[in-house]
């Protein structure tokens, strides 16, 4: 069966949104946007340069004032109203994420409950935030602390789950009184520009959210601007660097969300079936292109061929194909060069020997054959030194290693350059405990997965990066503490 057609009508207006203006022949070129399912161009997206990205941080400053001083109930209830907004409109923003990335139905309708989610939590944040009285000796003083907002917060985010990058970014950061210029990638620009729309229509002052897709040199100009508080940049590690190298030009903080290669430990007295459909979904989930996507599975020896067994055995019955029907699991990958790139590594993989290919490894052809599809690829007897288990292949790529004691199972869980999420499989609380101290991640989710969690600090260690969402802590990230210290 043919791959449905991509439902371009809601596709919103790609005008860049700046204030209430929409700009349609920017300075950044032109992005030609394709449907992953089937390789057909669906929208051109107008891309913003160092001019539009000038105007916008313009805009944000001229409304950064009023917006700080907005009182916090009356942030909270716009976050609130955004929320209802992207409740009533569920289902396009739903249809739009499998438009914008191929990303499956069935993971796709779950992500506006998990927006809504994180914009009511972080609505409950704005009207909470206060300073500290802080103790003082041996001079007898009042000293406080007042949360100041950074001003204007450039937020640049990848294309991989564009709707909750847009919600888990923006709520914290509107919560706690700055202003926005939000630059979606160029390859998934529509949600964002829809919900600037949404923060225009639930009332959020116009040039509070001002959305500006580009590419890497609009991405870059913004994060040069002079009048930039906070850089938060999510993406890969290589990107970071050259923010960060642009960043130093005025001294702006960054907060860095990057990638991993996170590890599935599998301990002998685990539930292996529980395991093994954890660690599937490290391939299927947004086929292997999630930053935290366990795509290494530790084995205890023990159990290594009966986990090996299960998880190939679930992989083939996995439904890969269109992403537009209900029953699919598993969709394309992002973009022609991404489908190159992926193959890339597993050809590299074979020639060198670095691990068995046991099912995979190829791109998917009939039917899907115009869209970038590739098979669910397993790897067993992965080298942990090589490109296999140490570099992020954000594909459906698994690697399989077996170890034999928890002292190698550690080594090999920390064995690279990463740390952003680590899954323990066990039954012996005690390991748990033990493993979860140990293990090198700034997330350890033990015999299961709770989602994207609004409630808590979600963000890597290493070379994953150093920034927090979620939680108390992604608030702050958007927080300063002023200290005024009075003599009494
Ligand atoms: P990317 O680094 O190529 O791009 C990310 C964003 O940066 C895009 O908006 C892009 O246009 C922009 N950009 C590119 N060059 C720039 C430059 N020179 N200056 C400023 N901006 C620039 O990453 P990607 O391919 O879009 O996303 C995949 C990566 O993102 C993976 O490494 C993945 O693990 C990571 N990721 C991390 C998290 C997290 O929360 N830790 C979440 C999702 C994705």
């Amino acid at each position: 069966m043919p791959v449905t057609a991509a439902p371009t009508d809601l596709i919103p207006d790609t005008g860049l949104l700046i204030g209430e203006t929409r700009s349609t022949d920017p300075t950044g070129g032109v992005h030609q946007h394709v449907y992953a399912g089937d390789g057909r161009p669906t929208a051109e997206v107008p891309l913003g340069g160092a001019v539009e990205m000038d105007t916008a941080v313009r805009t944000a400053r001229a409304a950064q004032a009023a917006w700080a001083a907005t009182r916090g109930n009356v942030r909270r209830d716009l976050l609130l109203r955004l929320a209802d907004l992207v409740e009533r409109d569920a289902a396009d923003l739903a249809g739009l994420q499998t438009l914008e990335n191929g990303c499956p139905r069935q993971f796709a309708s779950a992500m506006p409950g998990v927006a809504i989610e994180h914009l009511r939590y972080y609505a409950g944040w704005a009207d909470k935030i206060g300073g500290q009285v802080v103790p003082t000796w041996p001079v007898r003083a009042v000293d406080y602390t007042l949360d100041e907002p950074y001003g204007v917060v450039a937020l640049i985010i990848p294309w991989n789950g564009p709707l909750v990058s847009v919600a888990q970014m923006l709520a914290p950061v509107l919560a706690a009184g700055n202003v926005v210029v939000l630059k979606p990638s160029e390859l998934a620009p529509f949600t964002a520009l829809r919900i600037g729309e949404l923060a225009l229509e639930a009332g959020f002052p116009p040039g509070v959210v001002n959305v500006v897709p580009g590419a890497a040199a609009g991405g870059e100009a913004l994060v040069r601007h002079p009048d930039i508080g906070k850089v938060h940049f999510t993406g890969g590690g290589n990107t970071a660097r050259t923010i960060l190298a642009a960043a130093a030009e005025h001294l702006v903080p960054v907060g860095l969300e990057l990638g991993g290669k996170s590890a599935h430990v599998v301990f002998g007295d685990a539930d292996i079936r529980m395991a093994a459909r954890l660690a599937m979904s490290g391939v299927v989930a947004l086929s292997g292109q999630g930053c935290a996507n366990g795509t290494r599975v530790l084995v205890h020896s023990s159990v290594y061929d009966e986990m090996l067994r299960t998880v190939t055995a679930r992989l083939a019955r996995v439904p890969v194909g269109d992403p537009a029907q209900e029953r699919t699991m598993m969709g394309p990958v992002v973009s022609e060069g991404a489908c190159r790139r992926i193959l890339g590594v597993v050809e590299r993989a074979r020639g060198a020997r670095h691990g068995r290919l046991l099912s995979g490894g190829e791109r998917l052809g009939g039917d899907l054959a115009a869209g970038y599809f590739i098979g669910p690829t397993v790897f067993a007897d992965v080298d942990p030194a090589s490109e296999l288990a140490q570099e992020e292949i954000f594909g459906p790529v698994l690697a399989f290693t077996p170890f034999d004691s928890e002292e190698e199972a550690l080594r090999l869980a920390n064995g690279t350059r990463y740390g952003l999420g680590a899954y323990l499989h066990t039954s012996d609380l005690r390991t748990a405990h033990r493993v979860s101290r140990a293990v090198a991640a700034g997330s350890v989710w033990v015999n299961g997965v709770p989602g994207v969690l609004p409630s808590a600090p979600f963000g890597g260690v290493r070379q994953s990066g150093w920034g927090r969402i979620g939680g108390e802590a992604g608030v702050r990230e958007f927080l300063r503490p002023k200290n005024v210290w009075i003599a009494s």
